[in-house]
């Protein structure tokens, strides 16, 4: 898979009508019934900044990421992108407030081509100039997928079925990218393009919040993590600490 160099820089930052902003977050809880997802936590994202949320199975990661889109039931006692209240957004608005989101299991539409599957991330504009132009951009970051726009989505391999999927979520100019895990189920040769990608976004400027199980992948791709247990956050520092931290690494790395 191939991606240029081109990235979304002062294009997106003309395009886009929401300025960058810090996501602030005190105190949030997610309950499934009887079960505590996330138990009171606290974060933030800075401009510019990337965020790594590391985990096993059920620790509360995913939870973490669909509370602060709305996606889930929660309570916070602040849950701030900039000045905007997420606790009072619909979750279908979020992305007009310069959030983008690339769910777990890309959730892509097989039975649509790729460009179409693009489109539906431009779902909150107009669909016009603006727009058509913006997917020229998605395809000079991800060359395969102009290559590919009339195939059917299904069609693509998982890493690129991948890059459509954060293809899509830049469609909306976001400011903050929010991913689940991204690498899941890619080879690691996939992997690596996956972290290439996130690397080049935040050369470009973007905010990153990222979830994974591949606390190697995590690590190299942000400069800040947090290690969630049980919804909690157990471990939290710098990504570079955080990879030369003895219990970290044999619990999280194997080493
Ligand atoms: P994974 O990597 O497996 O997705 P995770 O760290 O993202 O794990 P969550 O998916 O946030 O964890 O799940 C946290 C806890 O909440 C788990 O105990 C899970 O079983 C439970 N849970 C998640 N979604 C629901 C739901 N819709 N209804 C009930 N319980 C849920």
């Amino acid at each position: 898979m191939s991606a240029t160099n081109a990235m979304p820089g002062s294009a997106q930052a003309e395009g886009s009508t929401v300025a960058a902003a810090s996501l602030v977050v005190e105190n949030l809880v997610v309950n499934y019934g009887g079960v505590q997802a996330v138990r009171g936590i606290n974060f933030r994202v800075g401009v510019g900044e990337s965020v790594g949320i590391i985990g096993a199975n059920g620790a509360g990661k995913s939870s973490t990421l669909k509370a602060t889109l709305g996606l889930v039931k929660r309570t916070a006692a602040r849950l701030d992108y900039g000045a905007t209240d997420l606790l009072a957004v619909q979750p279908r608005h979020v992305i007009r407030h310069g959030i983008g989101y690339v769910p777990e299991g890309r959730k892509i539409f097989g039975g649509l081509s790729v460009e179409k599957n693009l489109m539906l991330g431009a779902y909150t504009q107009r669909w016009g100039e603006h727009t058509r132009s913006r997917i020229q951009e998605i395809y000079a970051i991800f060359p395969v997928l102009g290559d590919m726009k009339n195939r059917l989505g299904g069609a693509l391999s998982g890493g690129q079925q991948q890059m459509m999927a954060i293809g899509r979520a830049l469609m909306s100019n976001p400011r903050l990218l929010i991913l689940d895990e991204p690498s899941m189920g890619l080879s690691p040769k996939l992997v690596d393009d996956v972290l290439e990608v996130i690397q080049r976004l935040r050369g470009a400027g973007m905010s990153i919040l990222l979830v994974e199980q591949n606390a190697k992948l995590t690590f190299e791709a942000t400069t800040h993590c947090f290690v969630m247990e049980n919804g909690q956050i157990v471990v939290d520092g710098p990504a570079d600490d955080l990879r030369h931290d003895p219990q970290v690494r044999r619990i999280y790395l194997g080493i």
